[in-house]
């Protein structure tokens, strides 16, 4: 069996390390005489694994002891709804800084609650660039103002926290979470689906800053309100274990390799090997998001000639690099090259993207 070098958007690549682990643990887990995913989430064995993966969550993000840390279902599109429900009062004003498609779901979900404002959308200008903070038009009295950290799709990143003295800040990081240190204290809300940097898909992580939680937010049922899931461990229902377990397995690996600061400089050299590939390449691939705001985690490129994609697909799996083909939003071709992905898989896609040009240019 072959494992090939996995460029998937989200589910994403896992280290091979972890799935190795799972599947050593898959029967039984630590002589529990079952498998962590059949046992009671209320049971000592799987409260070890919860507590153990939030120590390590905290210890890895440096996450402050006045943030509760989350870990629920729903993915990052329910989240985008919960927010206007627990932190806006209904119909109140939200503010939202629109750079990609993920933007405007999260508007999309919150906008039955309250009433959006959207401060600034680079829409115009196909969210090649992030529109300056000096022409953001926030509200003088929004719930919170949300951005997207980066945009999985049109692949733009902010790469620094912007600053916005009116509201509390709420950032979707689903596809960059852990990828860099990062100031948690600067935010309001951080969310994120694990199954991009953290992990499998099935959980999400939600950081909030504790008082936050005491917001009286929208008439909602307690399955809907951070506030409870706070005061119950993420244990108000049964928690998706799995994905639990498998992410704190992640969050161990992540340390073990150094964590965040060693990741940081990982992607950077990964992203800059894939990005001076393509400016390299005489116009025969072409990625065209401001240098300034290029993502360091997905990286949506284009052949000159979209008659070749076909051929670039099948050739670049025959090399054991699969997972390629872009959204099909941007259509194209879309490398993302989170923590996991290892620098030799990157070197290799560059190799073979010289490779492909040379063939065919
Ligand atoms: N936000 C971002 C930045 C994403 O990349 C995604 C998924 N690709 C989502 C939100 C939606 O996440 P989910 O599918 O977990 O709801």
């Amino acid at each position: 069996m072959s494992r090939a070098f996995n460029f998937s958007a989200g589910p994403a690549t896992l280290p091979e390390a972890v799935l190795r682990q799972a599947q050593a643990e898959m029967l039984e887990w630590d002589g529990a005489g079952a498998s962590i995913v059949e046992l009671s989430h209320r049971g000592p064995e799987f409260m070890e694994v919860a507590r153990q993966a939030e120590a390590d969550l905290r210890t890895l993000m440096s996450i402050p002891d006045d943030y509760a840390v989350l870990f629920l279902a729903g993915g990052a599109t329910a989240q985008q709804a919960l927010l206007a429900l627990n932190f806006a009062a209904p119909g109140q004003t939200v503010d939202y800084v629109v750079t990609g498609h993920w933007g405007k779901t999260a508007i999309k979900q919150a906008r039955p609650y309250v009433n959006v404002n959207i401060a600034a959308d680079g829409e115009a200008g196909g969210f090649r660039d992030i529109p300056a903070r000096a022409d953001w038009r926030l509200s003088k009295d929004a719930a919170y103002v949300h951005y997207t950290a980066n945009e999985t799709i049109h692949g733009v990143e902010f790469r620094d926290i912007p600053d916005v003295d009116n509201a509390p800040l709420f950032a979707d990081f689903s596809s960059s979470i852990a990828s860099e240190p990062l100031d948690v204290s600067r935010f309001g809300v951080i969310y994120g689906g694990a199954q991009k940097n953290l992990g499998p898909v099935g959980v999400t992580v939600v950081i909030v800053r504790r008082d936050l939680l005491e917001r009286a937010g929208q008439p909602r049922a307690d399955i809907f309100s951070y506030a409870s899931h706070a005061a119950n461990d993420s244990m108000l229902n049964t928690p998706p274990t799995w994905n639990w377990y498998l992410a704190g397995l992640v969050f161990k690996w992540m340390l073990a390799q150094g964590g965040v600061e060693e990741f940081a400089r990982r992607n950077a050299r990964k992203s800059k090997l894939l990005y001076d590939t393509i400016d390299g390449s005489g116009g025969f691939y072409r990625n065209e998001i401001a240098p300034g705001v290029r993502s360091r985690m997905n990286v949506p490129f284009f052949l000159h000639d979209p008659a070749l994609d076909a051929a670039f697909l099948k050739d670049a799996k025959a090399a054991g690099l699969i997972s390629l083909k872009g959204h099909r939003v941007l259509g194209g071709m879309r490398a993302s090259i989170y923590n996991t992905m290892p620098e030799e898989g990157v070197q290799a896609l560059a190799a073979f993207m010289r490779q492909f040009q040379q063939a065919h240019g």
